[in-house]
């Protein structure tokens, strides 16, 4: 189980490659399922139960559109895969908590209009009266997850006119339980970001800044790095980092440096 977002663009690396390179480098903590989502518009997803290479099988169409350049560690050579050639993605490895491993189980998860798409690491212990009370309002669940109520909440706050940040807090200010979450909304550049008893860490990079559950993910990019703590939120965006707390106060963090060779 583990995240990744990069926001950045403008370097040699698509977000496509950073993101499973990510993923490839969090695999040591186990997981049964892989997806991603780029925050093109509309928003591209691709998740598949099982390995990783499932999930670059069926970005690369079983690989007959990439040639000679297809990168060794990812298979996916750095030609966009069509659909996912935006500048900010989120990605994730799932341990299932709630429902099998599935391709429909596997995250990101996504709004029913693809609004929004998030991706969550832990357990949300309320999610059975969450959903009772989305359903109630109309909302179908496609997974058996604790997770997707998380897509519709951010959803039904977008159609009661809040921000993509406020509907993303308000959202999250109704979870029980333990989660670092990452949604990410189609044509926007930022990935907005939230922890509570689950491992979160920020990375800022020279052309670009990423997120993930722990250092490796992005460690060969960068060893520039910020903890977030329990109750923070985080606005990563290609040029910026800004966390805040849970009033919505913005957090001075120290930025740590890795020392340790990737
Ligand atoms: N509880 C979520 C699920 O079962 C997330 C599991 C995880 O941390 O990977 O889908």
């Amino acid at each position: 189980c583990g995240i990744i977002g990069y926001a950045g663009g403008d370097s040699d690396d698509t977000v496509l490659e950073r993101l499973l390179n990510g993923l490839s480098n969090l695999e040591y903590r186990g997981y049964d399922s892989a997806g991603i989502a780029v925050a093109n518009a509309p928003l591209a997803v691709e998740k598949r139960q099982g390995e990783l290479s499932e999930l670059e099988r069926a970005l690369a169409g079983g690989g007959t559109e990439f040639d000679g350049s297809a990168d060794s560690e990812t298979g996916i050579g750095s030609d966009a895969v069509d659909g996912f050639d935006g500048p900010t993605g989120i990605g994730h490895t799932r341990w299932s908590t709630h429902g099998p491993p599935s391709d429909v189980n596997a995250h990101p998860h996504t709004s029913p209009d693809g609004s929004v798409a998030v991706v969550h690491n832990g357990i949300i212990e309320n999610y059975r009266e969450l959903r009772e009370e989305l359903s109630a309002t109309g909302y179908e669940f496609r997974s058996d997850t604790d997770t997707e109520v998380v897509p519709h909440l951010i959803d039904r706050e977008r159609a009661k006119g809040a921000d993509r940040f406020a509907a993303f807090r308000a959202a999250i200010d109704r979870l029980d339980g333990s989660y670092a979450i990452a949604a990410v909304f189609p044509s926007c550049e930022t990935i907005f970001v939230a922890r509570d008893e689950s491992p979160l860490v920020l990375g800022l990079g020279a052309d670009g800044n990423f997120l993930a559950s722990d250092v490796p993910a992005f460690i060969e990019y960068t060893n520039q790095v910020v903890y977030l703590d329990d109750g923070e939120f985080a606005a990563v965006s290609p040029s910026s980092v800004t966390v805040s707390d849970e009033l919505g106060s913005v957090v001075e963090k120290s930025v740590e440096t890795i020392d340790w060779d990737p």
